[in-house]
């Protein structure tokens, strides 16, 4: 991996002029933005405004027609997404993909960075430093209660919850979340709400969501999509004043 000096410092991300084309279809088309550290931004836009293809972008699922994506002042755009991983970009998906047949703790001891060797993932080493973090991030995402249970049977909501834990486990300096509050409860909601913004203390988060309360309660800042660009970007309450939006939500 090879640095690039920019002057783009104390920003976390810096998407540039990002576009991608499916047969001609710009899915993404010329959006920049940027997202500063210990950040929680939110992205909210009309379906298939191109929220999900753009975090497909920034890790590397799917790679540009044009443009570039830099995180901590690296070029990150070209690279595959285990070396966007490896520096520090974790991607939660719309649907949890926890292992069903692992307890919540043996799912969260998975998700340790695997930086010892080839014999890491088969060699787990328990020691007490290794158990304090499991236990207390079981704590953070409220499953401490059921940390010996097998997330098979959790509700969708702990799912969810497991999920971002085992991101934070892989200590991402960036997380990017899709809609990581759809089919929860309210009171599943409030708490979720809680841990992203306990989260964003320490790290950057961009969140995809489409409940206005919810993304009020957490956001920082909210970028609004449309059709691929950017239609608007500023506070919660200042987006939804914005007669552009109110348009493209309206008129939809
Ligand atoms: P959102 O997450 O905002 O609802 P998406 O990013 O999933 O929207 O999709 C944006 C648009 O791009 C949609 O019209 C979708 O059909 C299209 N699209 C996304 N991925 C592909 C793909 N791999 N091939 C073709 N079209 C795609
Ligand atoms: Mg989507």
């Amino acid at each position: 991996m090879s640095q690039t000096v920019t002057h783009t410092s104390g920003k976390v991300l810096v998407v540039e002029d990002l576009t991608v084309s499916f047969d001609g279809f710009k899915a993404v088309d010329s959006l920049s933005l940027s997202v500063d550290r210990n950040e929680l931004r939110v992205i909210i836009g009309p379906n298939g405004a191109g929220k999900t293809t753009l975090l497909d972008m920034i890790c590397g699922k799917t790679k540009p027609t044009s443009g570039r994506v830099m995180f901590n002042d690296m070029d990150i755009t070209r690279l595959t997404e285990h070396q966007i991983v490896r520096a520090g970009v974790g991607r939660k998906f719309q649907t949890p993909s926890v292992y069903e047949d692992l307890t919540v703790l043996e799912n969260l001891e998975i998700s340790l960075p695997r930086t010892h060797g080839v014999f890491q993932s088969l060699t787990f080493r328990r020691t007490p430093e290794v158990m304090d973090r499991i236990h207390a991030m079981a704590e953070k995402i409220y499953l401490i209660e059921a940390i010996h249970s097998r997330a098979g049977q959790l509700s969708h909501g702990q799912k969810q919850w497991l999920e971002i834990g085992m991101l934070l486990m892989q200590e991402s300096s960036l997380l990017l979340l899709d809609e990581p509050v759809a089919g929860m409860s309210p009171r599943e909601r409030e708490q979720t709400g809680d841990l992203l913004s306990l989260i964003a203390a320490g790290k950057s988060v961009i969140v995809i969501e489409h409940d206005m309360d919810f993304v009020k309660r957490i956001a920082h800042k909210v970028t609004v999509l449309h059709q691929g660009k950017l239609l608007s970007e500023g506070s919660a309450s200042e987006v939804q004043q914005d007669p552009r939006v109110i348009d493209v939500y309206l008129g939809h």
